[in-house]
């Protein structure tokens, strides 16, 4: 196998760095060709310093000059959100990740499919703001969607392209910190104790969004889209061990899963050298010292996400695309300390309440109603109590 060109677009998150260290692992298989961030000019110079692709990118432009002294070799520099785009369509590119937290990913992901470059999408959002849109279009241009969350990597290895014959998804969530803590004390929830995770260590967004479970709730829309599967065959089930990634039941009642530990380059690298595997240094899983693996049911009527997620999948159009984006000014109103954590789920809920979707949408109506509710959930959180 010849090595992979790889754009990493989110190079500085946790994903950006997770996807840095598989580059490293095994640089014979994997080449590094651009990498791009929003703001943080000096990580971004620090990574590519070290691994030296031939582009790099900065969102912002008036830190343009921070990275320029930064950088100790001269590789071509793009800026703005064009820059992305850019980037995404490199010649020497063979695969785009995409790594950007929030919906920013969402152009540079069209534009790498239109330049012919496969997509590793670690970016949810623009799967449940656009999933219709997005795997239409690679379709037509014959380029592959790889997911990079670990769940749905693990339904695709579990898969390996039996796509027709699938009974049910079932998605495994570790329940996050407040699993096991009764309802009536989810009002004095601070943003430290929900960003602190029990297994994962991740970006502050989607640590919210784990402990919300709207992270589970976007990963259920995820897998209607990437996998072709209605929303009513995709369900979850609470493994706090974050041993089993997911799994899927096939017609004769078999099921298969995927286990590892729960590092992210597992699935980071198996999207990137996908079809084949290639022997690393990652550990494998030492069954001597996994004490248990539990399953359970899902709090639904304590943790709302799920069923509006449901709803919003089911709904489709551009109702999904208005939840995410609700959810997103909620989780910063709450990160900001504006609102308390339950009303992350009553700002989502009234901003999709007030919404008329549009079926089958294009893309100016998606980013219309992603903008739209921007703005009624900004409004509800000014109203929210804190
Ligand atoms: P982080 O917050 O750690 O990193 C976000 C990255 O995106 C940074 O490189 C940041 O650059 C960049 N970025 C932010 N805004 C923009 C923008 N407007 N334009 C361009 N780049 C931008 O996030 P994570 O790595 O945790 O998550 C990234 C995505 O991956 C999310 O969609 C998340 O849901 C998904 N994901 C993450 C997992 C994880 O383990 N972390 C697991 C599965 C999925 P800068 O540093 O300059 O701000």
């Amino acid at each position: 196998m010849k090595r992979k060109r790889v754009v990493v677009l989110g190079a500085t998150g946790s994903i950006g760095e997770s996807a840095l260290k598989v580059a490293r692992d095994i640089p014979e298989r994997v080449e590094i060709v651009a990498m791009a961030a929003n703001s943080n000019a000096e990580k971004l110079a620090a990574a590519a310093n070290e691994l030296r692709p031939e582009s790099v990118c900065l969102v912002d432009k008036g830190k343009i000059d921070i990275l320029e002294r930064a950088l100790a070799y001269q590789p071509r520099i793009f800026c703005g959100e064009e820059g992305l785009c850019e980037i995404a369509c490199l010649t020497s590119a063979d695969m785009v990740l995409v790594a950007i937290v929030g919906t920013a990913g969402l152009r540079p992901a069209l534009a790498a499919i239109e330049a012919g470059k496969d997509l590793a999408v670690a970016s949810k959002e623009i799967l449940v703001m656009a999933g219709e849109i997005v795997m239409r279009e690679a379709r037509e241009k014959g380029v592959h969607v790889l997911p990079v969350d670990s769940e749905h990597n693990a339904i695709f290895q579990c898969l390996d392209g039996r796509a027709s014959e699938i009974r049910r998804i079932i998605l495994t969530a570790s329940g996050g910190p407040f699993r096991e803590m009764p309802r009536p004390k989810f009002d004095s929830i601070t943003s430290e104790q929900a960003l602190k995770h029990p297994t994962w260590n991740m970006g502050p967004k989607i640590t919210i969004d784990s402990a919300t479970l709207f992270n589970k709730g976007l990963e259920m829309i995820e897998a209607h889209w990437l996998f072709g599967v209605e929303m009513k065959r995709v369900e979850v089930v609470i493994h706090p061990q974050s041993i089993v990634h997911s799994l899927v039941e096939f017609a004769d009642g078999s099921t298969l899963a995927q286990l590892s530990y729960s590092d992210m380059c597992f699935p980071i690298q198996y999207a990137i050298t996908w079809p084949e595997r290639v022997a690393n240094t990652l550990p494998p899983l030492d069954f001597s010292k996994l004490a248990k693996l539990e399953f359970f049911t899902p709090r639904y009527e304590d943790f709302p996400a799920l069923s509006l997620a449901r709803r919003a999948g089911e709904t489709g159009g551009t109702l999904p695309a208005v939840m995410n984006a609700a959810n997103e000014i909620a989780v910063a109103a709450f990160l900001d300390g504006q609102v308390r954590f339950p009303s992350i789920w009553q700002i989502v809920e009234r901003t999709m309440n007030e919404h008329a979707s549009v079926a089958h949408a294009d893309l100016e109506a998606i980013l219309a109603a992603d903008q739209w509710a921007r703005e009624v959930a900004t409004r509800i959180a000014k109203t929210s109590h804190r």
